[in-house]
């Protein structure tokens, strides 16, 4: 059974430690990264639109936890700083919240009302009235009307396919003996993801819309080298050791492969460019610690590997818990990420491998 990510694949605020909503750290350091170049898009975005009553603005790929009012907390944030600074009277917001139907957006909405308190606290008049409202459905599909969005943001959400491409037998995901046939299915399945996401994007947006998205990708061409890799290579391993114990199904193995690609930065400008619809204005490239409490002055292999590796597997965990639960069933979990955590924290100790995130700024031609 190819897994599809749309059927399995959804991050929630679950009330467990592992949940996603408590293991996302990493996601709040890219978007601090972020801060100068959205201040930048947003200057400019607004210097050409306004005055216009209501700004919208779509968060894509939101999950449920803290995490997704950081985002919009930073958008509505900007666009009154920016706002403030240059003199402009601030627009009316409406967020769109996007995720999956399977997100709990119940306690997305739940938290809104603090929301609205910390802005009302922290930016007073300064602001323009702001409305939520969550969009439960694919970014693979239309979600907004035609023409109607401003600006459109994701974090670590676009890496995620629409479903997972046929990989080599005994793989979960590519890996440095991947077959060219694999490493085809992966990378042609981002290709029609990606190309048609920016399709569907171009007909939601006005003239002059921005979009600003934060990816996981790959420094090399290479589709097997261990920035990309190396953290499913792990995976497998421990899995293949439970099949060793006889706990997993070796077949299992065989039918799972992960619904993610991490794509280099020249096939995302090919694809943008290819799709048409939007000019890429930037790409940054950060290299971010696979363990975000890991100190960045240990530069070839980290010092505390254990406590690196319990850190990985709890944020790997809270990524993919419930979609190797489905498959796999739930009693191997617990097992398969205390193997996990020692081959991460072996690995770390050896050498510490980076995630790449790239940052893609986009405005509608
Ligand atoms: N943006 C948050 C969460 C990232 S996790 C942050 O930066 O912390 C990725 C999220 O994307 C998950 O909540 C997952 O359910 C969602 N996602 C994955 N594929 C999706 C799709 N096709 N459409 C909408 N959301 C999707």
């Amino acid at each position: 059974m190819a897994m599809a990510s749309e059927d399995v694949h959804c991050m929630n605020a679950g009330d467990k430690d592992i949940s996603y909503a408590n293991n996302s750290s990493l996601q709040k350091n890219m978007l601090l990264k972020t801060r100068a170049l959205l201040e930048d898009t947003i200057k400019d975005m607004l210097s050409k639109i306004l005055p216009v009553t209501c700004i919208k603005v779509a968060d894509l790929g939101c999950a449920s936890g803290p995490n997704t009012f950081f985002s919009t907390y930073e958008i509505m944030d900007t666009i009154a700083r920016v706002c403030h600074k240059e003199h402009w009277e601030p627009p009316e917001l409406q967020v769109f919240l996007n995720d999956l139907p399977q997100n709990d957006f119940n306690a997305v909405f739940r938290s809104v009302p603090a929301l609205n308190e910390r802005l009302k606290k922290d930016k007073g008049e300064l602001r323009g009235a702001c409305f939520i409202v969550g969009v439960p459905g694919s970014f693979y599909q239309r979600l907004f009307p035609s023409r109607s969005m401003h600006f459109v943001y994701s974090s670590s959400s676009l890496h995620w396919l629409s479903k997972a491409p046929r990989g080599d037998k005994g793989h979960i995901y590519m890996s440095k003996s991947t077959s060219a046939d694999a490493f085809e299915a992966y990378s042609a399945q981002f290709r029609m993801d990606f190309s048609k996401f920016l399709r569907l994007r171009s007909e939601e947006m006005i003239d002059g819309g921005r979009m600003l998205h934060c990816l996981v990708g790959r420094n090399s061409t290479d589709p097997t080298s261990n920035d990309c890799c190396s953290i499913y290579d792990l995976l497998n391993k421990s899995l293949l050791d439970l099949v060793a114990k006889g706990l997993v199904q070796e077949s299992d193995v065989d039918s799972f492969n992960v619904p993610y690609y991490t794509p280099s930065e020249q096939e995302v400008r090919e694809i943008i460019e290819e799709e048409g619809s939007f000019n890429l204005d930037k790409i940054e490239v950060f290299e971010v610690n696979w363990d975000f409490e890991d100190d960045d002055g240990n530069k070839n292999y980290v010092f505390e590997k254990n406590k690196c590796g319990r850190n990985v597997a709890k944020t790997v965990r809270a990524a993919y818990e419930s979609m190797l639960a489905t498959h796999f069933g739930e009693a191997i979990v617990d097992e398969l990420f205390t193997r996990y955590a020692q081959h991460v924290s072996e690995h770390l100790s050896r050498e510490k491998t980076k995630f790449i995130n790239f940052v893609v700024l986009m405005s509608m031609k």
